[in-house]
């Protein structure tokens, strides 16, 4: 398959992607939008012109729209056929790549398009479902015979996150305010967090309503979740280690969440997918699933100091993940607990089996006993004020490269 529109071979937006976001275009014009190499399309102009248009089920111009949500509710076999006939459209040989009018208006490059905020979020999870990164939490807050509590391997644990501070790659976070109590103090102090840490996920975004009573099962989740972002959950450490008994997280995680502007569709994921870890004991039959639920997709974050270099500080991997999306979601809804369109349900942090591959700065310096250096010679056992986080991801084989791009945020201090 070979567009049209020239690219790197290492583009995350490559022919293979074709994701889903929205853009201000020439700071005056926001419409959804797709992406290829470094191009950005405007679809709401693109349908008009008729490129699009003729895909069944798909009756208005829904992209003339400041959020996807309208988009994602037409459900899989539309969002399907849609990014198919995109793809198509972005042939080299199409219509369109000799329609120089049509380009001239629908394409845009990169320094001309800021990226918003996809989706309105009406509602967000985090789970907390890699099997390392409990096991390292556990050794390091209790007990390091028994890390992981009795109930971690037989359900994907989880809590209900705060959907109103999820904000898009590029907006910046004040490091938050809050009660932390210092081991050798008898009691709280209340400032600014001295562990503001990230915590490397990937969230899955929802496609459908339901109604209160209503489940959703393993076998028919993936028609429900329309695609998937980088997430980057940023957590104080101090705040939560004293908050979290016995409900768990609230002001060390509400604070803010964020995620990177382009939404990459299960289906631009499909060659990606294989096998999950071994899950050992036995699930419950509601949470049994059968084939290629995972998926290979490398995962980066580096550390940026105020006009400094990035610093590569964590290599892992979605596929570590233990329990699955569909798990995930069979079991969020298991109780009859509703769903709603553009539900955001992240994954808890991903790490890995070695320390390199740790998906926060509490694991990678181990709650700060092992300060990272960075290239400028500095050190560092959390994020320190003017600090960025970047974080990226890709999946690559055969040839094929389908990525997400980056979710980046910077810390300033304490307002
Ligand atoms: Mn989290």
């Amino acid at each position: 398959m070979k567009s049209f529109v020239d690219y790197p071979q290492n583009s995350d937006f490559s022919i293979h992607n074709i994701p889903f976001g929205v853009a201000v275009f020439n700071k005056e014009y926001i419409a959804c939008a797709t992406r290829i190499g470094d191009i950005v399309v405007d679809l709401a102009t693109l349908f008009d012109y008729g490129y699009i248009d003729d895909v069944e089920g798909l009756q208005e111009n829904v992209f003339e729209a400041y959020t996807l949500n309208e988009f994602i509710e037409l459900g899989k076999p539309v969002t399907k056929a849609v990014r198919l006939k995109i793809q198509e459209v972005l042939l080299e040989g199409s219509k369109l790549a000799n329609d120089e009018k049509t380009i001239e208006e629908c394409f845009y490059n990169l320094d001309e398009v800021k990226m918003l905020m996809p989706l309105h979020i009406p509602n967000y999870t985090d789970f907390y479902s890699s099997i390392e990164h409990a096991t390292n939490v556990g050794k390091m807050f209790r007990d390091p015979e028994n890390a992981l509590l009795p109930n971690w391997k037989h359900l994907p644990v989880g809590y209900h996150g705060r959907a109103s501070s999820i904000v898009v790659s590029g907006t910046d976070i004040h490091r938050p305010k809050g009660q932390t109590k210092p081991a050798d103090a008898t009691s709280p102090v209340f400032g600014p967090s001295k562990q503001l840490d990230f915590e490397l996920e990937m969230g899955f975004v929802l496609n459908q309503n339901t109604e209160m009573g209503e489940s959703i099962s393993v076998s028919e989740a993936e028609d429900s979740i329309f695609g998937m972002v980088l997430f980057n959950d940023w957590s104080a450490r101090d705040i939560q280690a004293w908050e979290y008994v016995p409900l768990g997280p609230f002001l060390a995680k509400n604070f803010g969440s964020s995620i990177s502007p382009w939404i990459v569709t299960l289906e631009a994921l499909e060659p990606f997918r294989t096998v999950s870890p071994k899950q050992e004991p036995e699930v419950l039959d509601y949470l049994k699933f059968e084939g290629d639920k995972n998926f290979d997709i490398n995962l980066e974050v580096y550390l940026q100091p105020e006009n400094g270099a990035e610093n590569l500080i964590c290599k892992s991997n979605y596929k570590f993940m233990y329990w699955n999306m569909s798990q995930q979601l069979a079991h969020h809804t298991v109780n009859g607990c509703n769903i709603e369109v553009g539900d955001v349900y992240a994954s808890g942090t991903i790490s890995g089996t070695t320390e390199d591959s740790f998906g926060s700065m509490l694991e990678l310096t181990w709650r700060g006993q092992n300060p990272l250096k960075l290239s400028d010679g500095s050190e560092r056992k959390f994020i320190e004020d003017n600090d960025t986080i970047i974080m990226r991801g890709f999946a690559e084989k055969d040839g094929i490269r389908v990525g997400f791009g980056e979710v980046e945020g910077k810390i300033l201090p304490a307002r």
